[in-house]
């Protein structure tokens, strides 16, 4: 679905008009290429005295080839500015905040980057380190909405002391352009993973695999039925273009939309697609997986023998299961017959409880799997006329927050929760309610089913084993809800 509206005020005779009278001029988001560099230009690294991440974030960045600066020179530009907060203890120390981004935030190049590194609140040490470190939020997402109208996004990464050499894959995504939607969130980076299965016990899942761990030269071409695939990888073996090469994904919805963004991107990172839609929808299905070399299966989510089914079709085991099949069915309360309500809970929450929990019984989600699942960003603000859809969206988060912890093998769930995306969902609502989605977030537009898909492969990455628990809003910081 296009947007009419901002091809209209960025056209050579309207932008200056709309400017004029100060209507939103949103501007093109720069979206990843396969081959682009981790950034498109140069990084201002600073650090609030005594920062335990300065030095692991310079490691990262460099290995990911990313030019790096600590002072200004008065003539140049940056693309990020990275700050390490972690250290920041007392209120009176949050000043360092204004003295590094005042006279840098000016040099941003468009739709720049800008990461915040904290201590969770809840790991410091004293009440008033909690207070200094949660007032980084209040920081964050202010200047995100004072920096969205350029493109550019802002983010607080909270890292738990220990887990410093765990930053790689969320310092790459958030530094490029796959986070082109993503603004205005607080990510928890944990302690490293630790793998329990026998040939991994005790071994962190950063750790170099030993020599008779899985190899992933033993993949199949078919998705649906793999042999072992690696589960761990040091950050040093990962194939950045390809990371996910060896490992099988089954993406439920994948027929379209956000599904099939998302099982393209899986493709497009190396994985090994399996996509599910409902049987009705065999012929589109079966066409989005063709040209990724994927299977298709049809599949009714919420049928009584689905979870069983999903755990037959494959017998080695899983790596990513991504629950995004998803449905609304609006009503005010007043007018919602309990049919309604049931239908929707059972596909966009009981279903994916249910497969869950026969994947996880039967041992089948492998050592290092990840499960993802699509919330809503009406799961966390709500919505008029989506209490059904606002419940199981919520739950979702619930789902994600009480797994999260049970979860063992360096296995991950995490969540995102998408905002105003372009698809055949929003593009059925009214023009009044549809334009009100699009231009009320800081980046003033609908994301794209793309975006919603690379937050997803970031989750999915092998290396992002400590990103466990997170619920990840896609809404180019919509000003509804927290
Ligand atoms: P969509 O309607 O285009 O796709 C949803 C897919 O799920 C369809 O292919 C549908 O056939 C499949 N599906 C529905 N019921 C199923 C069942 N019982 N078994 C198997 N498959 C089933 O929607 P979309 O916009 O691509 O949304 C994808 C996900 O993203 C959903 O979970 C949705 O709630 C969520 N979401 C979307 C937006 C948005 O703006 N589009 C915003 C927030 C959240």
């Amino acid at each position: 679905m296009s947007d009419r509206y901002a091809r209209l005020v960025n056209a050579p005779i309207a932008g200056p008009i709309a400017r004029r009278v100060g209507l939103p001029q949103p501007v093109r988001l720069e979206r990843h290429r396969p081959g682009d560099p981790a950034l498109r230009g140069l990084a201002l690294l600073g650090t609030a005295p005594g920062g335990r991440l300065a030095q692991a974030v310079a490691e990262v960045l460099a290995q990911a080839g990313v030019d790096t600066a600590t002072e200004t020179p008065s003539d140049q530009r940056f693309k990020a500015l990275v700050f390490d907060a972690s250290a920041i203890a007392d209120s009176t120390e949050l000043v360092e905040l204004q003295s590094f981004f005042h006279p840098t935030v000016g040099l941003l190049e468009r739709c720049g980057r800008v990461i915040v590194l904290g201590t969770a609140p809840a790991a410091c040490a004293t009440p008033r380190a909690a207070t200094a470190q949660r007032a980084l939020e209040g920081f964050t997402r202010s200047l995100g909405k004072e920096l969205g109208g350029r493109g550019v996004t802002v983010q607080l990464v909270y890292v738990a002391p220990g887990a410093e050499d765990e930053l790689a894959s969320t310092l790459r995504f958030l530094l490029s352009p796959r986070s082109a939607y993503v603004s205005g969130q607080v990510i928890r980076v944990g302690e490293p993973p630790r793998v329990d299965t026998p040939a991994g016990r005790d071994r962190a899942v950063g750790d170099a695999p030993s020599s008779d761990a899985p190899s992933s030269d033993a993949a199949s071409s078919d998705a649906a039925s793999s042999d072992a695939a690696p589960s761990v990888a040091a950050p040093s073996e990962i194939d950045w273009e390809q990371p996910l090469a060896g490992r099988v994904a089954l993406v439920t919805g994948a027929s379209r939309g956000i599904g099939a963004a998302i099982a393209q991107t899986l493709a497009r990172e190396g994985a090994r697609v399996a996509g599910l839609d409902v049987p009705a929808l065999g012929d589109e299905l079966r066409a989005a997986m063709q040209p990724l070399g994927g299977s298709a299966i049809g599949l009714d989510i919420t049928s009584p023998e689905a979870p069983a089914a999903i755990v037959e079709r494959f017998p080695e085991g899983l790596d990513v299961l991504v629950h995004n099949a998803g449905v609304t069915r609006d009503r005010t309360l007043a007018k919602m017959p309990a049919e309604r309500w049931s239908e929707l809970m059972a596909i966009n929450l009981s279903s994916e409880e249910r497969i869950n929990d026969a994947l996880l019984g039967a041992g089948a989600l492998r050592a290092g799997g990840r499960i993802v699942c699509v919330s809503s960003m009406s799961g966390i603000a709500g919505n008029s006329g989506q209490t059904n859809y606002a419940t199981s969206k919520a739950g979702v988060i619930g789902m994600v927050q009480a797994l999260a912890p049970l979860l063992t093998d360096g296995q991950t769930i995490n969540a995102v929760a998408p905002g105003f995306i372009e698809t055949q969902m929003t593009a059925k609502m009214p023009i009044a309610i549809r334009e009100a989605g699009r231009r009320m977030s800081s980046l003033a537009q609908g994301g794209l089913p793309i975006d919603v898909a690379e937050t997803i492969a970031w989750f999915a990455h092998p290396a992002s084993g400590a990103v466990n628990g997170n619920v990840v809003r896609v809404c180019g910081q919509n000003l509804l809800g927290a």
